[in-house]
């Protein structure tokens, strides 16, 4: 069995993340209509050995389609349809990259569940559009970017040495960076003014 220990922090992105999911996440989402059904919060996987994932998902539709697939508790066939929550957009208004491999992931889990051939969105709250991601056209690109992930991160694990990190544009907003790139010698005026013989502080 593996055992990790993770560092974690939060800031008021990662707070903003997590009040979005946990709204997607209270059931309320959940409904079915003549056209489809919706679900949240639901748990999937692929313990295909290659990539061994497990997850829960933000958002799974299920649409009526006579060329779906049978989905197990509901009648008729469907096109399954996985939505991912995400507060921000990048600026072109496109879609990260990071946030693709994470539908990538869900789409291995769901078609292996269901056996079908997924679509994949993400929804960004901020400018409320959902952004068609493109697994259909590009998915052995995507199957290879995860399926090395996957093998780097069994790597990493086995090992148990933090790898070295590359400070990028993203970390300025990482809640992690101080854990990442501790400040040597950093500046403090309090601790400086203390060091300094017979100093008092009121
Ligand atoms: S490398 Fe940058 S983005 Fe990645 S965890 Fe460290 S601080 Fe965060």
């Amino acid at each position: 069995m593996l055992t990790l220990n993770l560092d974690w922090n939060e800031n008021a992105f990662v707070v903003k993340a997590n009040l979005l999911h946990e709204n997607v996440h209270d059931g309320s989402h959940s409904f079915s209509d003549k056209r489809k059904a919706v679900r949240s919060a639901v748990t999937i996987y692929n313990d295909l050995p290659e990539y061994d994932l497990l997850g829960v998902t933000d958002c799974v539709e299920f649409i009526k389609d006579e060329n779906g697939t049978e989905i197990p508790g509901l009648k008729g066939k469907y096109k399954v349809v996985l939505v991912e929550y995400k507060p921000k957009a990048p600026k072109d208004g496109n879609f990260h990259e990071t946030d693709a491999i994470q539908v990538f992931a869900q789409k291995l889990c769901a078609d292996h569940v269901w056996g079908c051939n997924s679509e994949a969105y993400l929804f960004y709250s901020d400018i409320k559009k959902r952004v068609k991601l493109p697994f259909d056209i590009e998915y052995d690109k995507y199957d290879d970017l995860i399926k090395k992930y996957i093998t780097e991160m069994r790597t990493i694990t086995e090992r148990g040495v933090i790898p070295k990190r590359k400070r990028g544009q993203k970390c300025s907003g990482c809640s992690i960076k101080d854990m990442c790139f501790p400040k040597d010698g950093g500046y403090n005026v309090k601790d400086i003014v203390m060091s300094m013989k017979g100093a008092d502080i009121v």
